[in-house]
């Protein structure tokens, strides 16, 4: 079967039996679990109500990292608790990249510093990362001086610093990453929907239990109801809504605090280095870290309401741009912004009597499997993206123990590899992009994005008239691309395909605007 949603309607159809487990939520989290289910031998349907990876899975700062924050504040307030979640997170860091080396790799990142203290405090700091990622440690972090610095980033400004630290951490795609999971899942026979909402559960009249979830396809507008044994809440930011559905004396239990992002052409930032500003005026951690051909700046963290696709503020963009000019030589102005997003993290509130009082920065981000005692929902609160795997192993450790009544089963996902991530046979991979003219710069895009799946995608290009040809000269996106997104990649519109699938309208939104005028008559064949 294919990742479509024809196909996956077909394997709802022809199922006969209830399902084991249904999944709420195709970002992250809702992945990862539909994943480490399926692996453990259930059947599996998730539902995504939007486009996977649509929400905050995709506006994230798309590092794979501990948190050199969170161990300062770890040590600072001796807090076991918030130690054991960077322990836990620089672990799957390796496990991450491992999993899909086409989709996240390596990043070195560099601290300033102003004094001889800043260097003893961070260098510390930095061994003692390095230290507890143990035999998972990407790269053993150093000492560096200013010129040493200004050679791995031109355009820093090093007026008045003291040298500084260089580690290493890891960068990912983040929404590629959510949907290679989701296609493995689906690989491995669960069906996958994105555009279906849940609308509301089927319950036992006499236990509550839920017994059904009721979803609309928000496509052809059709309503479905399937059969149940298992319902995972796994919403992000909207998790409290699902668990009011399932029981209306639930009290929330999660704060969202919302997060914006600037990007800028790679001409402002040339090297491979990030920068990690360790302290704004305000307290923040403030990144400026290359992507691609661009250079991702981020992010806030602000208390928010929450809303679907929030778009960033003036006064973010200015707050980010002053932080990018106080450390680079060549200054940016807001005509050289060439995209900004917001994404709002799923914070769990810990002290629920202190519910939006508190403010987000001191919030631990960590995770927590919660199950309604009534309907049997199991919600899978907060977390990060670093953190995407342990928390589905989490929850299903949950689901059997405390609702299926099983031995918990062995998590098969750590070495994993996932969709796209096998080894490329290089040389069949070079006759293939010779024998079809097909470009560096086209062969780079593929590869990054498509992984070992490339070579279908190819083949796919090649079938179709016109396929190998270029959407537009400037840009690395093959004709045949679009087609193959549609119908193996389940893009159901120009977003999915501009925001998600290539990014490229999340980077560059000029960029974007050219593919969507070029090519309207063939988006509009979409939904
Ligand atoms: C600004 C920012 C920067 C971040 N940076 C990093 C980082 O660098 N590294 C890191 O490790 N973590 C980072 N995080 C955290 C990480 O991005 C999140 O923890 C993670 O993406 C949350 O994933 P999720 O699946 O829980 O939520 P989401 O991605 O929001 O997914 C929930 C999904 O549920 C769907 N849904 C909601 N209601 C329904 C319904 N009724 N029916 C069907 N579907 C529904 C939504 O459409 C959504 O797609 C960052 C977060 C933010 C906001």
């Amino acid at each position: 079967m294919a990742f479509s949603r024809i196909d996956q309607f077909q394997k709802i159809k022809a199922n006969e039996s209830e399902y084991d487990i249904c999944i709420i939520g195709g970002g992250a989290t809702g992945a990862g679990v539909a994943l480490d289910a399926v692996l453990r031998g259930y059947k599996v349907l998730l539902i995504e109500k939007g486009d996977f990876a649509g929400q905050t899975s995709s506006k994230s700062t798309k590092l794979v990292h501990g948190g050199v924050r969170y161990l300062e504040q770890a040590v600072r307030n001796v807090d076991w608790q918030q130690f054991k979640m960077v322990y836990k997170a620089l672990h799957e860091r390796k496990v991450m990249l491992q999993n899909a080396p086409h989709l996240a790799h390596p990043l070195a990142l560099l601290t300033p510093c102003y004094s001889w203290w800043d260097r003893v405090y961070y260098g510390i700091g930095m061994w003692l990362y390095d230290r507890i990622s143990g035999v998972t440690n990407l790269k053993n972090s150093q000492g560096l001086g200013n010129q040493q610095m200004e050679r791995l980033v031109p355009n820093l400004q090093v007026k008045g610093m003291s040298g500084g630290i260089l580690y290493y951490d890891g960068q990912l795609n983040d929404a590629r990453y959510a949907l290679a999971i989701l296609q493995s899942a689906e690989k491995e026979g669960a069906a996958i929907l994105n555009y279906c909402e849940l609308s509301h559960f089927g319950l036992s009249p006499k236990s509550l239990k839920i017994k059904k979830i009721h979803f609309k396809d928000l496509i052809s507008g059709e309503e479905h109801e399937v059969s149940c044994k298992v319902v995972v809440n796994a919403t992000g930011p909207f998790t409290d809504h699902i668990r009011q559905l399932a029981n209306l004396k639930l009290k929330p239990r999660m704060k969202v605090s919302r997060g914006a992002h600037i990007v800028l052409p790679k001409t402002f930032w040339s090297g491979e280095t990030a920068l990690l500003i360790p302290k704004t005026d305000d307290g923040r951690v403030v990144f400026i870290i290359p992507w691609r051909d661009y250079v991702l700046v981020g992010t806030t963290d602000e208390p928010d309401e929450l809303k679907e696709d929030p778009a960033i503020r003036a006064e973010e963009e200015d707050y980010l741009l002053d932080y990018f000019n106080r450390f680079a030589l060549i200054k940016a102005s807001k005509q050289d912004v060439s995209s900004g997003f917001v994404g709002q993290r799923p914070l769990l509130q810990v002290g629920l009597s202190d519910a939006m009082q508190s403010d987000t920065k001191s919030l631990v981000r960590d995770h927590e499997v919660e199950v309604d005692q009534r309907s049997k929902l199991v919600s899978i609160m907060g977390g990060k993206w670093t953190t995407y795997r342990v928390m589905a192993e989490d929850t299903m450790n949950v689901v059997e123990e405390d609702v299926l009544h099983r031995h918990k089963q062995s998590c098969h996902t750590k070495d994993y590899v996932l969709f796209g991530g096998d080894k490329m046979d290089e040389a069949l991979w070079s006759q293939r992009i010779k024998a079809l003219h097909i470009s560096e710069l086209s062969a780079n895009h593929l590869r990054k994005i498509y992984g070992f799946t490339a070579l279908k995608v190819l083949e796919h290009c090649e079938r179709e008239k016109g396929g190998l040809e270029l959407i537009h000269s400037s840009l690395p996106y093959l004709q045949g691309e679009l087609n193959y997104l549609k119908n193996y990649e389940m893009a159901e519109c120009w977003e999915d395909i501009l925001y998600r699938r290539w990014g490229i309208s999340l980077r560059d939104q000029a960029k974007g605007q050219l593919i969507m005028d070029i090519k309207k008559e063939a988006f509009a064949s979409f939904h």
